[in-house]
């Protein structure tokens, strides 16, 4: 009995180690760049600086200590005294609704300023401070939610984004595992910009969805793409990515259409785009393709440029011309090519616009889910790791 109490004891340790490393992100900030200096100031809570699991300071309410770096060490300065140099410190939160605000000068003398849920860790590197947010994954889902959707949206809209930053969060959680973080707070993984502040809806929001997350039908975490306005429709993930994938599969979608990323004009001047043609390799140019490629009018999306142009992507047309997205007509006029285009991003997965309108017409967050990605599953996260011992 002893010897299976021991057991029993040595399982819920173990599982309470889980259950922490789970349930934290560690969050890359300003992308994981070098910064010169930063500035802590508890707003809410009470937090303690440890070096090594030991208490170096206390740091009440209404606090604040300064931090610089000085070769790989962190200078630590509080009431404008320095308390020490330390290699690595942890700003750790003692409640749990700990806060504090970050003013921080990047190398580049960019400054950011957000407000952090839980806790901060700090260590330096050739006179550089590296900053890390470590905080509860749903504090970081919430944050991630605001910065990707804005304010005054639907309740559902709001799950229905916080469902996809948990995903993402959790599929790609090694994405930055050799600079000591999870994911970056940049669009390169998710933006994030400290903890929700603006909008009440979207705590709620990720509250009501808590754990939630995609998975395939092989209880794999999905890869949750996402985009700005899809233009009417959707695209298969091989059209952008090389991979197809069974549930980013393009479709029609009419929500997007009267919203504000609809549609988009630039244009550009004949010689620029006919020479960025004509640098193309395969392009084979007489008055025929000249033609072509003044006046090009696809009745559907299309994956590449033209038959003459058998390399040129319509995507990397979108990202060399600097246009808003890869679905457009083109016409001329004396000086100019004029593209026409609709939709804003890259067009695989959720559409952002058309899923707010989808909201706003009544639909659940688990339909507007099922709308833009097929056969995907909405499972309690936990069950993925039961589903992973089998
Ligand atoms: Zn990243
Ligand atoms: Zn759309």
């Amino acid at each position: 009995m002893k010897i299976l109490h021991h057991i029993l004891l040595a399982i819920s340790t173990l599982c309470f180690y889980n259950t922490i490393a789970q349930d934290q992100l560690r969050v890359g900030i300003n992308g994981g760049d070098p910064h010169l200096n930063a500035q802590v100031f508890i707003t809410e809570g009470s937090y303690v600086v440890t070096y090594n699991d030991k208490q170096v300071l206390d740091l009440p309410a209404a606090s604040q200590i300064e931090l610089t770096a000085q070769g790989s060490l962190v200078t630590l300065k509080h009431q404008g005294k320095v308390i020490g140099n330390y290699q690595r410190l942890i700003i750790q939160s003692q409640e749990w609704e700990s806060k504090f605000r970050l003013s921080a000068t990047q190398a580049s003398k960019k400054k950011s300023n957000y407000v952090y849920p839980d806790n901060l860790i700090v260590r330096a590197l050739k006179g550089r401070l590296f900053l890390v947010n470590e905080a509860s994954v749903e504090r970081y889902v919430a944050g991630v939610t605001e910065a990707e959707s804005g304010a005054k949206q639907e309740l559902e809209y709001y799950k229905v984004q916080a469902i996809i930053a948990r995903t993402y969060a959790l599929a790609n959680k090694d994405r930055h595992i050799n600079e000591g973080f999870n994911v970056c707070d940049q669009v390169h993984c998710q933006a994030y910009h400290g903890i929700a502040r603006y909008e009440y809806r979207i705590p709620i929001a990720t509250w009501d969805t808590k754990d939630q997350v995609l998975v395939d039908s092989d209880i794999n975490l999905i890869t949750a793409a996402f985009h700005s306005n899809c233009g009417g429709h959707t695209l298969n993930s091989e059209y952008v990515w090389s991979k197809p994938l069974p549930y980013l599969v393009g479709r029609p979608d009419t929500f997007c259409l009267v919203m504000p990323h609809s549609n988009w004009e630039k244009q550009i001047p004949k010689e620029k785009w006919l020479n960025y043609l004509r640098s193309h390799e395969d392009f084979d140019f007489d008055e025929a393709s000249d033609s072509l490629v003044m006046a090009f009018y696809p009745t559907e999306r299309t994956r590449y440029f033209s038959d003459s142009l058998r390399n040129l992507r319509m995507t990397t047309i979108r990202r060399d011309m600097g246009l808003r997205s890869a679905f457009f007509v083109i016409d001329e006029d004396e000086e100019f090519v004029n593209f026409t285009g609709v939709g804003f991003g890259h067009g695989v997965g959720l559409c952002q616009e058309g899923a707010m309108r989808m909201a706003r017409s009544g639909f659940r967050a688990s339909e507007i889910i099922h709308y833009y990605y097929k056969e995907v599953h909405l499972i309690d996260k936990k069950y993925i790791d039961f589903f992973r011992e089998e």
